[in-house]
C-alpha cells in the first residue's frame, strides 16, 4: 500500500512540475466562482517580479482587469481563457497608467476588445507615452454584464496619482492592484510616481468605502490576504511621517 501511495505521490508531483514548467510565464489560478487571478512575470531590478491581473466569465463574454505585464503574454491570454471557457475577451479596464497595468491596451483594442480608462488615466499615459484605451472614464462608474455588476471607485492619490479599485459588491472582492500591497511586502516598492503624504488616508478612504472585503486582490504577490488593506495603511503611516521630517 505504501509503495502505491507514493508512486501515486510522484506521479502528482511530476503532473505538477511539468504543469509549472510549461505554465511558467503565464499562471491562472481561479479566484471564486467566474473569477480568476492570471499572473505574468517580468524583470524589475533585475528580479522575476509576478503581477497579478484579474478575468471574470460572464454569458456576455470575458472581462479583463488590467493587461499583463509580460508583453509576450498579451495573447496567450486571451487563448487560454478561449480554451478554457470557450469565450471571447470583450471589455478591458486597466487600473492606473503603469505598464504593468496598461501594456496590452493597444494590442487588445486591435482584437475589437472595448479599453476603458479613467480620463487622468488617460491624461498621464499620454504624458508618459504608454498605451492608451479608446473609452474614458470621466467619473466613477457602475458596470453591469451578463448577471455582473460592480464599480469603479478613485479613493485619491497612492501609488499613482489615478489609481482606481474595483468592487464587486455582491462577491465582496476588492481588485485593489497596485495600490494595495501585498502582506509579505516589506515597503510600498516603487514610489516614483507615488503621493508619499497623501497615500495614507487614501487606503482609509478605501478602508472605509470597503470596510470588509471578502477578497482583496493586490498587484504584486501574495493575493489571498484581506490583511494586505490594513498592512498597506500601516506602511503608508509610516511612509507619511517619514516625509514629514
Ligand atoms: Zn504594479
Amino acid at each position: 500500500m505504501r509503495i502505491i501511495i507514493s508512486a501515486i505521490a510522484f506521479i502528482f508531483s511530476l503532473t505538477n512540475t511539468f504543469a509549472k514548467a510549461a505554465d511558467s510565464n503565464l499562471l491562472i489560478t481561479r479566484l471564486t466562482g467566474d473569477f480568476y487571478i492570471y499572473t505574468t512575470y517580468n524583470l524589475y531590478k533585475g528580479d522575476k517580479v509576478p503581477a497579478n491581473g484579474m478575468y471574470l466569465v460572464t454569458a456576455k463574454g470575458v472581462v479583463l482587469f488590467d493587461t499583463p505585464w509580460d508583453t509576450t503574454q498579451f495573447q496567450p491570454l486571451l487563448d487560454s481563457i478561449k480554451l478554457k471557457h470557450n469565450k471571447n475577451v470583450v471589455l478591458c479596464i486597466p487600473t492606473h497608467f503603469h505598464d504593468d497595468r496598461t501594456g496590452g491596451l493597444d494590442y487588445y483594442r486591435r482584437q475589437g476588445i472595448k479599453t476603458y480608462t479613467t480620463v487622468l488615466t488617460d491624461q498621464l499615459s499620454k504624458k508618459n507615452n504608454k498605451k492608451r484605451a479608446e473609452y474614458l472614464m470621466a467619473k466613477d462608474t457602475v458596470f453591469n454584464i451578463g448577471k455582473y455588476t460592480f464599480e469603479t471607485y478613485y479613493p485619491g492619490e497612492g501609488h499613482t496619482p489615478d489609481n482606481i479599485v474595483i468592487w464587486f459588491r455582491k462577491q465582496k472582492i476588492l481588485y485593489g492592484a497596485c495600490l494595495i500591497k501585498s502582506v509579505e511586502d516589506e515597503d510600498l516598492g516603487y514610489l516614483g510616481d507615488a503621493n508619499k503624504t497623501a497615500y495614507a488616508s487614501t487606503i482609509r478612504n478605501v478602508q472605509k468605502k470597503y470596510p470588509q472585503p471578502g477578497y482583496v486582490i493586490v498587484g504584486h504577490g501574495d493575493w489571498t490576504n484581506v490583511k494586505s488593506l490594513e498592512h498597506t495603511r500601516a506602511m503608508a503611516e509610516e511612509l507619511k511621517r517619514k516625509n514629514r521630517k
